[in-house]
């Protein structure tokens, strides 16, 4: 086992979207290390339904995708962020359709023209257009397939899976390499690097309701804090608000295209109630949809609503949804004859690592890309679909960048790097130590922190959330690591930044609705937040 590993290498952590597009492309001109904290299959972008934003059907605009994206992001995006996303989507859509992510074939109707995009395009919340590639109900499945399949064949990639990285390593301001746990000898690597990305995804696990995978526990954005980096818009948490509600049932998402091909939002009685409170009805932007379900279930004491497509054609919804379908036939729900039972979970992370349209972060030699990453793309809020698309786009940016520096000659080498020192640690914890704290924290950042917050709930769990940092941070001095310790303590530092962001806006705006600060400020500001330690490391 590779226990020291001084190389010269990139060192990219994570392999979801942005993780694995940047590792193909660097390959081709540089060696690659690929760190994954699970299998190389398993990440957020794995379980994307809906599809990919991108101004392909030459009916639509550049100009429009931008409008919509800061409609939806509330008067808080960086404009220049969202422009450059969007200019550069359809170059990221045209790669993937080379490396074979099998996309949905154009289905000729009254509003797609075949002969002008042969992909089909669908239509989600909050898009003027229909503007979202996808394949079929899959979408990131089908991408995480085709990528990962190119990243093992790839000479030039060496690949880590089940090696969680723990903390950065800085030298002269700089970041050159990452400790990383090998969860197979229980191990930690000294990885040294010219250059490290973090690729590490979103925190949607610091809630109890999230609809991301297990591994989603903002490790990338403690592990940048830690370092020195800013972080930014925390408090911008989406909630998805179509989640399947079912008691045996881990999870699952009702993707927002349900919605967009038609389907209704209903409470018991089988009334539509969106009209009460957006006149874009079931197509309003996600906060404003997930608060009318969290508000007619607060008014009804109900556990759930429903959402409804079976009035559209049973063929319709089997080939558009199969995924859906099955998951819910499976549990006895026939969405084609039947309403599906909802309800709003934790589903993205809007805010992040601070970061430049090149994707670097304020440590030199860091970069972020991905859901980890503050481009100042989603502003207040996401547009469905913008997430995936930034992936691609910053991974690309992240590449030209490295591309830059290596042709300039400025990829330094890295220095000697000690071993990790575990002379003066104990055991790992007692596992039920960290099952409680992780509890903890998720219970009350969704009872405190959730989708309508006040102020004393969040000066509530700022308390609570100390004394269990506190807690860690005892152990995490005398004992041996193990994954598990490791995402509790990034949890609850990813935990402390959410709130602490939340209580410095004294404003409602986007995801972040307040009752004690209902009306938005004229200037919209984001919320940075800056480590208070910038040692040199
Ligand atoms: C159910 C669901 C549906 C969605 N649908 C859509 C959609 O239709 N369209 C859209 O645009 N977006 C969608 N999203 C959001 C989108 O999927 C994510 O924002 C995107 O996939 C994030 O990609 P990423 O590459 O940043 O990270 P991820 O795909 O989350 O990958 C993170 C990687 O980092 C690794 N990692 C994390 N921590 C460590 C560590 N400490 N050490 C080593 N490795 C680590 C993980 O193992 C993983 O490989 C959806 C999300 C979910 C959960």
């Amino acid at each position: 086992m590779l226990k020291f590993h001084h190389s010269n290498n990139i060192l990219i952590i994570g392999g979801g979207i942005a993780g694995l597009s940047l590792a193909l492309k660097l390959a081709d001109h540089h060696p690659v290390t690929l760190l994954t904290k699970r299998g190389l299959l398993e990440s957020n972008t794995l379980y994307a339904q809906g599809g990919i934003a991108a101004v392909l059907d030459p009916n639509d605009s550049i100009e429009e995708h931008v409008q919509d994206t800061l409609i939806a992001g509330d008067g808080l995006c960086n404009e220049a962020a969202v422009r450059f996303t969007a200019t550069h989507g359809r170059q990221a859509i045209e790669e993937l359709i080379e490396l074979s992510v099998p996309f949905t074939a154009c289905q000729a109707d009254d509003e797609q023209d075949c002969d002008l995009f042969p992909f089909h395009l669908t239509r989600e919340g909050g898009h003027s257009h229909r503007r979202i590639i996808h394949a079929a109900d899959h979408t990131g499945q089908s991408v995480q397939l085709s990528l990962a399949l190119k990243i093992r064949q790839h000479a030039n990639i060496l690949l880590l899976e089940h090696h969680t990285a723990v903390d950065l390593i800085k030298r002269e301001n700089r970041c050159v390499g990452v400790y990383a746990l090998n969860q197979a000898t229980d191990e930690i690597s000294t990885l040294a690097s010219p250059a490290v990305v973090l690729a590490t995804g979103g925190a949607g696990k610091v809630y109890l309701y999230t609809s991301n995978p297990d591994l989603a526990t903002g490790d990338g954005i403690a592990m940048a804090w830690r370092a020195g980096c800013r972080v930014a818009n925390m408090e911008f948490m989406q909630f998805h608000p179509t989640v399947l509600y079912h008691a045996n049932e881990r999870a699952f998402l009702i993707s927002e295209a349900v919605r967009g091909e038609g389907g209704y939002l209903k409470r018991p009685d089988g009334s539509r109630f969106m009209h009460e409170y957006d006149e874009r009805l079931e197509l309003a932007p996600r906060d404003i949809v997930a608060r009318a379900i969290d508000a007619e279930m607060k008014k009804l004491g109900c556990d759930h609503m429903w959402l409804d497509i079976s009035h559209r054609d049973a063929d319709f919804v089997t080939s558009h949804f199969p995924t859906i379908y099955k998951r819910c036939l499976g549990l006895g729900i026939d969405i084609t004859k039947e309403p599906i039972p909802i309800v709003p979970a934790t589903h993205y992370t809007c805010g992040g690592v601070v970061t430049d349209l090149r994707a670097r972060t304020d440590l030199k030699g860091l970069y972020a890309v991905g859901e980890v990453a503050y481009t100042g793309l989603h502003g207040a809020n996401r547009l469905a679909s913008n997430s995936l698309l930034e992936g691609l786009v910053f991974a690309n940016a992240a590449y030209e960048d490295i591309l830059m520096r290596q042709a300039e000659g400025k990829l330094i080498a890295p220095p000697t790097l000690p071993d990790w020192d575990e002379s003066q640690v104990n055991p790992s914890p007692e596992q039920v130590l960290i099952a409680h704290d992780w509890d903890e924290i998720r219970r009350v950042m969704w009872d405190f922190v959730g989708i309508v917050r006040t102020e004393e709930r969040l000066k509530r769990a700022l308390k609570r959330i100390l004394v269990i940092r506190e807690e860690i941070e005892d152990f995490y001095a005398q004992y041996y690591l193990n994954t598990d310790f490791i995402e509790l303590r990034n949890l609850a530092l990813v935990a402390e930044l959410i709130v602490r962001s939340a209580l410095s806006r004294k404003e409602s705006r986007g995801l972040h609705y307040i009752i004690d600060y209902p009306h938005q400020l004229s200037e919209a500001e984001p919320t940075i937040l800056t480590p208070k330690v910038l040692s040199s490391g």
